[in-house]
């Protein structure tokens, strides 16, 4: 059975935790959603959502603006997909410029949603923002919060490249830990393009401790030109294999889209065959992205023809 149906505020969801999806040794497959810049662009986002609701997939992440810019979108965004579409919504939220009030405000907005997944995040100060310094310095702060207020799934991001302000990834792992012991139940990392980056990651953070189910993050790249940029800014490096692929086909949408896609496909059947049994895709509010995914990889998590 793909989900567990539950009555949640008189509607019926297939809400879960994310703890409970991973645990349940069902290969999960999730997409990400972020919710638009501006209010007149929600229609469309939510059309999207839609879409890729229709798939089932394990559980839908909405973003959070940068700064919390969009908090309001990301929890209308998100009650569409938990209430409207009946898949689990994972919503971020970031902690950087924000006061406790702000955050107690937001869980409370997410808790009346039955909203029931959190994904923790520190944030980073938009570009030519003066920071407003609020009541946490990191993502683990809000995790302990969060936790703390009760009754959601709280998660944490982590970087198999090590995070671009880490000194070194020792020290990042070592940051990773004290975000595992403030009571993150799952991480899902940055996007990588080379798997064996993921598994020397993982053998790094298992033998510092650190238990935690990691949800592999993947990013089917459409738009050649925007990874390059994306890669340089979070960090992320481009094999040689893939940059040949983006050098040769980013003139051409359709063809970087079909090259994107099956890179993708082609690293989340080796994580399966390897045992990672959760994937999140960056399906940057492309339902014909996720669509290609599921129809690639349907067999393989299991699903019905
Ligand atoms: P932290 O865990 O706080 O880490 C940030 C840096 O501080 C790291 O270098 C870490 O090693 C260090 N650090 C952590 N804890 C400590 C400590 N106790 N003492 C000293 N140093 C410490 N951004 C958004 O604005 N909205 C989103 O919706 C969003 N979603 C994301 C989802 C994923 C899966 C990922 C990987 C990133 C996402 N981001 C998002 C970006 C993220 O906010 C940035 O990468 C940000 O720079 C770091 O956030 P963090 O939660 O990892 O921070």
């Amino acid at each position: 059975m793909w989900y567990r149906v539950k009555c949640n505020h008189e509607r019926q969801t297939n809400s879960m935790k994310i703890s409970e999806i991973i645990s349940s040794g069902v290969p999960s497959l999730s997409f990400e959603i972020f919710p638009p810049k501006v209010d007149t662009a929600l229609a469309d986002v939510k059309e999207a959502a839609r879409k890729i609701a229709a798939l089932s997939p394990s559980f839908m992440s909405v973003t959070y603006g940068a700064g919390g810019t969009t908090a309001g979108l990301t929890l209308e965004v998100a009650d569409a997909v938990e209430n409207g579409f009946g898949v689990t919504a994972l919503a971020h939220m970031t902690c950087l410029s924000s006061d406790k009030s702000v955050i107690k405000e937001h869980l409370s907005a997410l808790r009346e949603k039955g909203i029931e997944n959190v994904l923790a995040l520190r944030g980073d100060v938009p570009a030519g923002a003066e920071p407003h310094r609020g009541d946490y310095a990191h993502a683990s702060d809000l995790a302990r919060d969060i936790v703390s207020f009760g009754g959601f799934c709280v998660g944490g991001a982590c970087y198999p490249e090590g995070h671009p302000e880490s000194p070194s990834q020792k020290e990042d792992v070592e940051n990773l830990k004290i975000k595992a012991e403030a009571g993150c139940e799952f991480f899902t990392t940055q996007m990588f393009f080379d798997n064996n980056i993921l598994y020397n990651f993982l053998y790094k953070i298992r033998e510092a401790g650190i238990k935690v189910p990691v949800i592999a993050g993947i990013m089917p790249v459409t738009n050649g030109s925007q990874i390059k940029r994306i890669c340089a800014l979070s960090g992320t490096a481009l094999p040689q294999r893939f940059k040949q692929i983006v050098d040769r086909y980013s003139s051409d949408p359709r063809a970087m889209a079909q090259a994107g896609i099956a890179y993708a496909t082609e690293q989340i059947v080796d994580l399966y065959a390897n045992g990672i049994g959760a994937v999140h895709v960056y399906s940057m509010n492309k339902p014909e992205v996720a669509e290609a995914i599921v129809r690639n990889v349907g067999a393989i998590i299991g699903r019905p023809e």
